[in-house]
């Protein structure tokens, strides 16, 4: 059983169809790749992953349950285990780096004992112990990039979708945070789909790479599978 199906889903917008009758299967562990050029359809996929926007046509399916449908969403956004780190990191600048990373557990009603144990692991885990109380507007770009990753992973989502998340970073600290996606990858075992227009991104994080091109699988290039797993 896939962990993400996509049986010939359609979104419109305006009229104009941004994914186009797209099929899909995502396995368990797997890190997928979403690869394209920009407005062919990447993050529209990934809203249709967590639940953001509801597809026109077609099934979507999480570890083999319905969860939406053609124009109905079956199981809603943040009840489908996906978690997603976007490009603009959308820290809260008014709460410290814990607070940060605390409200999604909070949001869940996690004890508070249980909350704070699961906090100080995850921030160990990105490796910013030392800057529990600090504010977002103290850190560097890419200690922010762990703080949303952190936020992302606290509550242990089994998908973890990951928009563009280090484009905005130069080419030494990308390179560095990808390391640092790869082991929080081998420590949490998720399922990861990561987009990207970045060549050399897709080719260092992906198991497998699927190009997309006016919301299909480019018929050219289509899905690229590599053989082992490992980094
Ligand atoms: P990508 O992430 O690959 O750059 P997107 O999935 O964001 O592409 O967008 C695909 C296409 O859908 C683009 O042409 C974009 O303008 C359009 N689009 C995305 N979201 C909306 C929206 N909420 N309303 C109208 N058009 C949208
Ligand atoms: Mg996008």
């Amino acid at each position: 059983m896939s962990v993400i199906e996509f049986r010939s889903v359609c979104k419109t917008y305006d009229r104009r169809r941004v994914i186009d009758d797209l099929s899909l299967k995502i396995e368990a562990k797997e890190r997928v790749v979403l690869f394209g050029p920009s407005g062919c359809g990447k993050s529209t996929v990934l809203h249709l992953i967590a639940g953001f926007i509801v597809p026109d046509k077609g099934d979507i399916l999480i570890n083999g349950e319905l969860v939406a449908t053609a124009k109905k969403n079956i199981r809603e956004a943040g009840q489908r285990g996906v978690g997603m780190v976007f490009q603009d990191l959308a820290l809260w600048p008014h709460m410290t780096v814990a607070e940060n990373v605390e409200f999604g557990l909070k949001a869940k009603r996690v004890p508070e004992k249980q909350c704070k144990q699961r906090v100080k692991e995850i921030i160990d885990l990105v490796g910013l112990s030392d800057y529990l109380n600090a504010s977002p507007g103290e850190l560097s770009g890419g200690q922010q990039q762990r703080v949303a990753l952190a936020r992302t992973l606290v509550v242990a989502p089994a998908i973890v979708l990951m928009d563009e998340p280090l484009s905005t970073l130069d080419e030494a600290l990308n390179v560095q945070l990808r390391h640092e996606i790869l082991r929080l990858y081998n420590e949490l075992n998720f399922t990861l789909v990561y987009v990207t227009h970045n060549r050399d991104e897709a080719e260092s994080l992906g198991t497998r790479t699927i190009y997309l091109r006016q919301g299909r699988i480019d018929s050219a290039l289509g899905i690229v599978g590599r053989v082992h797993f490992e980094y």
